[in-house]
């Protein structure tokens, strides 16, 4: 057996036939954090070898994908169509020492047996045929272009290995069958490229979904037949919608590249992937990737099935929205705000603007026209409105329906909403001419949330007194919040009143009163 590498190397070998999705950034992510951990490398391998499904842009996201969540690889990408003529090599190698062979069946006949034997209640398995021509009938149908697969030759024997979650897996080959291992010398399949190109990568562990657990006997009887050594294996646990079933689209958008347009940060992700099967005991939910870089052990990963939930994640986005610095989150929100159209980039031109989440990261605009009114506004008067929501936020994408009253010149609400709890209309009329006669009193110089608190909070416990409803000031305070927001739920009016300042208070205040009054 050929002498096995001491120092650790992973990869992760993603299929560019699909999005970046959930199950397989925590791949990545474990292999990372694994191969960082040893002080190993860990690699990145594209398995473009199905060239119909394979797509650049797929390759792309996986590579944008994974700089984004901060899964930083050393080697590669490598592209597996890069290693052809090595595969072709082995091949050849299985070939000449009748490890494999050649099968001429066609699929026709290959499919009537298959359904025979199903029909029969036993496991669908090629019969060897083809193992028994001789090398000059081989010869005579290749030289005839018969259409061909090459087979591998199963030994009869079991196949153990101790995989470090699973413990020991044991496989029966009597129920593999010849399995296929290329379309021909030049078109191996997964099972044969990745057996070559592990060897040939010198990876020593390979971290993958359990999903690949009935792939993993044929690729070690592939490693025996060519004389590799064996590296060790890790399966992570299947990853479950809250229902226990698959985790599908049904259950949240599975793309990364959804989720990072949706508002989630990369740091919570990684922490949230990272609980996706790891466990390090105790109660410490929060793990930045550092810290996960010093914690993560792979003996911690569970057996059983990860679970799925979103509330976790939103709670995790929420934490790491906290952490971060208030201009951060605005150049972050930003995008948002521009998506929704109500703001705009003062860019000379509107080609510039982005069309997707994350542009602003590059190049951060100083300036912004309010849609609605054409006015200019600045990033730190976007930053004063989305400060006030800074500590709620579970998404950046939430921002836009948060925040859209203070960019609209005209709020449409119903007359009911001024209304607080058994209040009439009267009431709310009362409130509105007392608020609009203290307000109009306030200097403009004196217009901060903490003048606002201490002229306008008496005045609700005397209104709410006057009405005998004691202490209830949202007799005063809701047909207020109501006014400057069109919403039910929001901020506090006053640091909304500060924010929006005197004059447009005013306007707002004025409006409920006329709606009112409608
Ligand atoms: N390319 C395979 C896939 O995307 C994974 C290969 C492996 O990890 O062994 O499913």
């Amino acid at each position: 057996m050929a002498f096995f590498p001491k120092k650790v190397r992973t990869r992760f070998a993603p299929s560019p036939t699909g999005f970046l999705h959930i199950g397989t950034a925590r791949t990545a992510l474990f292999n990372f954090l694994f191969a960082k951990k040893h002080k190993g490398t860990f690699v990145l391998r594209i398995e473009d070898t199905d060239r119909e499904r394979s797509e650049e842009r797929f390759e792309q996201d996986i590579l944008e994908q994974l700089s984004w969540l901060g899964i930083h690889w050393d080697e590669g990408p490598y592209r597996q169509t890069e290693h052809l003529d090595i595969h072709t090599k082995y091949l050849k190698l299985l070939l000449s020492e009748k490890k494999a062979y050649y099968c001429f069946c066609p699929p026709k006949e290959l499919e009537a047996k298959r359904q025979e034997q199903v029909s029969r209640g036993v496991a669908p398995q090629y019969n060897g045929k083809c193992a028994n021509l001789s090398p000059k009938q081989v010869q005579e149908l290749l030289a005839k272009e018969r259409k061909s697969v090459i087979r591998f030759h199963i030994p009869e024997k079991r196949v153990s290995f101790n995989d470090i979650i699973r413990g020991k897996v044991e496989f029966d080959t009597a129920l593999l069958g010849d399995f296929v291992i290329a379309k021909n010398l030049s078109t191996p399949l997964y099972n044969f490229s990745v057996v070559v190109d592990d060897f040939t990568m010198e990876i020593t562990h390979i971290i993958r979904g359990q999903d690949l657990l009935p792939s993993t006997p044929r690729q070690i009887l592939l490693q025996e037949a060519l004389g590799f050594w064996k590296p060790t294996y890790a399966h992570l646990p299947l990853i479950l919608g809250p229902d226990q079933g698959k985790l599908s689209k049904r259950h949240e958008a599975v793309a990364i590249a959804q989720y990072k347009e949706n508002g989630y940060l990369p740091e919570a992700l990684v922490n949230f992937l990272a609980f996706l099967g790891w466990n390090p005991g105790g109660t410490k939910e929060i793990y930045t990737i550092k810290e996960l870089l010093r914690d993560f052990s792979i003996e911690k990963i569970q057996k059983g099935n990860a679970i799925f939930n979103i509330q976790k994640l939103d709670f995790l986005n929420g934490f790491y929205i906290r952490q971060k610095p208030i201009t951060k989150i605005t150049e972050l929100c930003i995008p948002y705000l521009a998506a929704a159209n109500l703001i705009i980039p003062s860019f000379e031109s509107q080609e510039r603007m982005p069309n997707f989440i994350g542009y602003f990261g590059k190049e951060i605009v100083q300036t912004y026209i309010v849609a609605a009114t054409k006015e200019k506004i600045s990033v730190e008067e976007i930053q004063r409105i989305i400060a006030l929501y800074h500590q709620r936020l579970k998404k950046l994408s939430e921002i836009s329906e948060l925040v859209d009253f203070y960019f609209k010149t005209t709020l449409s609400y119903s007359k009911d909403m001024l209304i607080w709890k058994e209040s009439t209309d009267q009431e709310a009329r009362q409130a509105l001419d007392k608020l609009e006669e203290m307000l109009s009193k306030i200097k403009e110089r004196d217009w901060t949330e903490k003048t606002l608190v201490k002229i306008i909070m008496p005045e609700a416990e005397t209104f709410a007194a006057h009405l005998q409803h004691p202490h209830d000031r949202g007799y005063l305070l809701w047909p207020l919040r109501v006014a400057l927001t069109g919403k039910k739920s929001s901020a506090g009016p006053f640091e909304i009143a500060a924010v929006l300042g005197k004059q447009k208070t005013l306007k707002r205040v004025g409006e409920a009163k006329k709606l009112l009054n409608a």
